[in-house]
């Protein structure tokens, strides 16, 4: 049974005390207690929620954590000399150790705290290009990105002239890693490629991507968004030079994220934006800029996101990431199994590694009423192209429905998501 009390948060001194008696054995019901909108109805039927790649719901603790810092602690961080202000400072920096630890970081210098992974994307896109790229540099990237890892990057091809190559996928949603070697010329300077598919599911070989980019002296960036909710992320372990990831998509707030990167890199790339907080000195005759982590972190960060963002990361960490990733393993295999038992089902990713998200469409019932109508039945999915343009034109289709799933899903769930999908089709004759 998973024990978690965050709802007494003893502030003592100036660390939230945590009372998580924490056993590890995975009792889904009491799982789904700790999020309370899981048990509201939609158009009067329970809520199944199946958007969790989209957005992940929020456990009590994580709110619970948002309210008490706003209530007893807030204050500005950082400049203040007051007990607040030191307080939530702590809170703050101790919120950057969680994350480090979870993703295993050798440094918290290597965190940076953004809004998200979209903003660290374009913080490296911008600043990397700075420091390392001159027209003509080239970044890989892959066909199955999401359009934050491709316009950041197309922004910057406009702005310098870098280039675009990219690599292609099989029809079971890989990626053709001999053809990915072949990209590589003396021009490559940057590999960006997604840990797992918003749209696919698959989970790519990171690891071996970036050894192979290693071999050539390229360093890579990981987009974790959809990586870090379902698998255990060792930095270290992928040789990752940059790692990326949004809170709200593992069970923690909108509007704060992370950038991990490799100190020797981060070191030599410029400030993304100017403000107060990553400055040392500044006189109107020249500026010295603030040391890592606080260089990528103009103005007033978000304090409060990122305490409840490691409330969350806490909150993982107690149940297990092994322990979600088995359960959703078993949960997607399951889906997997009994959606294909549909007539006319053809599913989008068929990867030997997958995770998290089921992509489909049924006969030529568009994606967008299939979505519509499963709504109706309390079912949440996802409709249309996710953010992948280039990937729906690989697949040769407009969109899909996605059905992405999270810790608290459940095979009963499953079953009334098939029982939909097969009245939808029936309706449609
Ligand atoms: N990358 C991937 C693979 C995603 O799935 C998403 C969001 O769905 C993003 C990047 C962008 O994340 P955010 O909107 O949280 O910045």
């Amino acid at each position: 049974m998973v024990v978690l009390n965050y709802s007494f948060l003893i502030i003592n001194s100036s660390f939230f005390i945590f009372n998580s008696s924490l056993s590890k054995m995975y009792d889904i019901q009491k799982i789904r207690e700790d999020f309370p909108i899981l048990s509201r109805t939609v158009y009067g039927k329970p809520l199944i929620y199946l958007d969790n790649g989209a957005t992940t719901q929020k456990p009590k603790c994580v709110v619970d954590a948002i309210v008490d810092e706003y209530y007893s602690v807030n204050a500005n961080v950082h400049r203040g000399v007051h007990f607040l202000s030191q307080q939530a400072t702590n809170l703050h920096e101790a919120s950057r150790e969680t994350v480090r630890k979870f993703i295993n970081a050798r440094s918290t210098s290597e965190i940076i705290f953004t809004r998200g992974t979209t903003e660290s994307i374009n913080l490296v896109a911008s600043s990397f290009t700075d420091a390392f790229m001159r027209e003509g540099d080239e970044v890989i990237v892959s066909v199955m990105e999401h359009h934050s890892n491709i316009v950041s990057w197309q922004i910057q091809a406009l702005r310098k002239g870098i280039v675009l190559k990219v690599i292609p996928m099989n029809d079971r949603g890989e990626l053709l890693i001999d053809e990915y070697e072949k990209l590589f010329t003396p021009r490559t300077r940057l590999v960006s490629v997604a840990h797992v598919s918003n749209v696919l599911g698959t989970v790519n070989p990171v690891k071996r991507i970036a050894d192979i980019a290693h071999a050539h002296n390229v360093p890579v960036l990981i987009d974790g968004a959809q990586g870090i909710p379902h698998i255990k992320v060792d930095v270290q372990d992928i040789d990752a030079d940059f790692y990326v990831f949004s809170a709200h998509k593992i069970y923690g707030p909108t509007g704060i994220g992370v950038l991990y990167g490799k100190e020797n890199l981060l070191d030599r790339m410029p400030p993304y934006q100017g403000g107060g907080e990553m400055i040392k000195n500044v006189s109107f005759e020249g500026t010295t800029f603030n040391e890592l982590p606080f260089k990528f972190e103009a103005g007033t960060p978000d304090y409060v996101g990122s305490t409840a963002m490691a409330v969350a990361l806490d909150y993982v960490s107690a149940v297990g990431i092994e322990n979600i990733a088995v359960h959703e393993h078993e949960l997607v295999d399951y889906a997997m199994r009994r959606m294909k038992e549909i007539p006319g089902m053809r599913i989008f990713g068929e990867a030997e590694h997958k995770s998290g998200v089921i992509s489909f469409l049924v006969g030529d019932i568009h994606h967008f009423d299939m979505g519509t109508l499963l709504d109706r039945l309390g079912i949440a999915v996802r409709t249309g192209h996710h953010c992948a343009e280039p990937l729906m034109r690989r697949l040769g289709i407009e969109g899909t429905v996605r059905a992405s799933f999270g810790m608290y899903n459940t095979r009963e769930e499953v079953d009334a998501l098939v029982a939909g999908i097969e009245r939808v089709s029936r309706m449609f004759g």
